[in-house]
């Protein structure tokens, strides 16, 4: 039996299995030092099937949708890039960015989702549980690491999927709060929100601007962000941004423009629409109003080299995971995992360790994404 390595993998696989068939994805990781097994590789493709869970209903509707937003015409990626965590295709050093204190902690509360958007970089989806929902438990273990250790942590902020279907949620945010936190839920404010109202008035009673909870809008049309999220998702997003808004939530909203639409265009719809609702929105606030590139992760982009901070003048400690990391829950593991980033849930490259102290170590920008959307797109996901 052939066994390839031709990933995406998910998980630090080193399981029995595939130390008996050579797998050289386990030598790479054998090298890394990797003990965990995530028990779900296949081994003879070489790939996850956690990746791909969405079921066959949701993929056909999927495969039917083509995304607004995709980047048609855009050159599709070298595939000599991003091999190489140490170096380029061009051989240069890679870039990497330190640690410089973890201010935001990112929680990944399952990757289930009541919507199945076209272009969700993380996959979710009414079926698609590759993240579990993460426990009450599991988040307070982090919050008390972060306690014990002394870090200098401000904010913990959720991500899901929809962090409203996690049966915790209401908890975990009490907790987050009680323990002195500021905390962002990035939400679509849509059905699974609203089923917490009370809990949200009371919470916000008590606690008052501490939590933010921040909207996808994907688009300031309702056609293009019902082309992106499905019919009839418009009005309930909006619906539910307006009772944020008229019961004085810190609220902010996250959208996108299009390929031939300018920043500036997208920003004055955006704007125009915040008036019209009468929401209490002003897009030149930057905590109110971010805009997100495309973060299709087969389009050609130039790999970054430790030459490029002064070319570009960017700083490292300017990006995201310098200052932050994502905890997970893979189905099948026994505990939670750290991520680099929110980005990169899936990428065993980009996984830390169990514990923050083990993930505050450098990252390495071997990923798309840390070009497209970190260091040249200059996003980040902290409200
Ligand atoms: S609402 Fe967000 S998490 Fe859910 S499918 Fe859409 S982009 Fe993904
Ligand atoms: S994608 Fe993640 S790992 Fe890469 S630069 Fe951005 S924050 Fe860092």
């Amino acid at each position: 039996m052939t066994t390839i390595f031709d990933g995406p993998f998910i998980g630090n696989c080193q399981c029995a299995q595939c130390r008996t068939l050579n797998c050289t994805y386990n030598q790479w990781k054998a090298l890394q030092n990797a003990v965990s097994c995530c028990g779900s590789v296949n081994h003879e493709t070489g790939r996850n099937p956690i990746a791909t869970q969405i079921n066959d209903k949701t993929r056909a509707k999927n495969a039917d949708i083509v995304s607004p937003f995709a980047l048609a015409e855009t050159p599709r990626l070298d595939p000599a890039k991003f091999q190489d965590p140490d170096v380029t295709a061009k051989g240069e050093t890679r870039a990497s960015v330190y640690m410089t204190g973890l201010t935001t902690l990112w929680i990944n509360t399952g990757t289930l989702c009541n919507l199945a958007c076209a272009s969700c970089y993380i996959e979710s989806s009414p079926t698609n549980d590759a993240l579990v929902y993460i426990r009450h438990d599991e988040v307070v273990a982090y919050l008390d690491e972060i306690r014990a250790d002394n870090l200098p942590t401000e904010e913990i902020a959720f991500t899901g999927g929809e962090p409203f279907m996690n049966p915790d949620m209401i908890a975990i945010i009490e907790t987050c709060l009680e323990r002195g936190f500021n905390v962002l839920v990035l939400s679509n404010a849509m059905r699974p929100m609203r089923r917490h109202e009370d809990a949200l008035l009371s919470i916000k009673a008590q606690y008052g601007e501490r939590l933010t909870i921040r909207v996808s809008l994907d688009h300031h049309s309702q056609t293009v962000h019902e082309g992106e999220r499905g019919a009839n998702s418009w009005d309930k997003a909006i619906s539910g941004l307006k009772w944020l808004s008229d019961n004085g939530f810190a609220i902010a909203v996250a959208g996108r423009h299009l390929a031939d639409e300018s920043d500036a265009d997208a920003r004055a719809g955006f704007q125009a629409l915040f008036d019209r609702e009468n929401l209490r929105l002003d897009t030149d606030n930057m905590d109110q109003f971010m805009q997100f590139p495309e973060m299709d992760d087969q389009a050609d982009i130039a790999e970054i080299t430790t030459a490029c901070w002064d070319i570009l003048n960017v700083a490292p400690d300017s990006i995201m995971c310098a200052s932050s990391r994502m905890v997970v829950k893979h189905k099948g593991a026994d505990k939670p995992t750290v991520a680099a980033c929110t980005l990169l849930p899936y990428d065993p490259q980009f996984d830390m360790g169990q514990t923050l102290k083990e993930a505050s170590r450098s990252v390495k920008l071997n990923h798309p994404h840390c070009a497209r959307f970190c260091v040249l797109g200059g996003a980040s996901c902290s409200a």
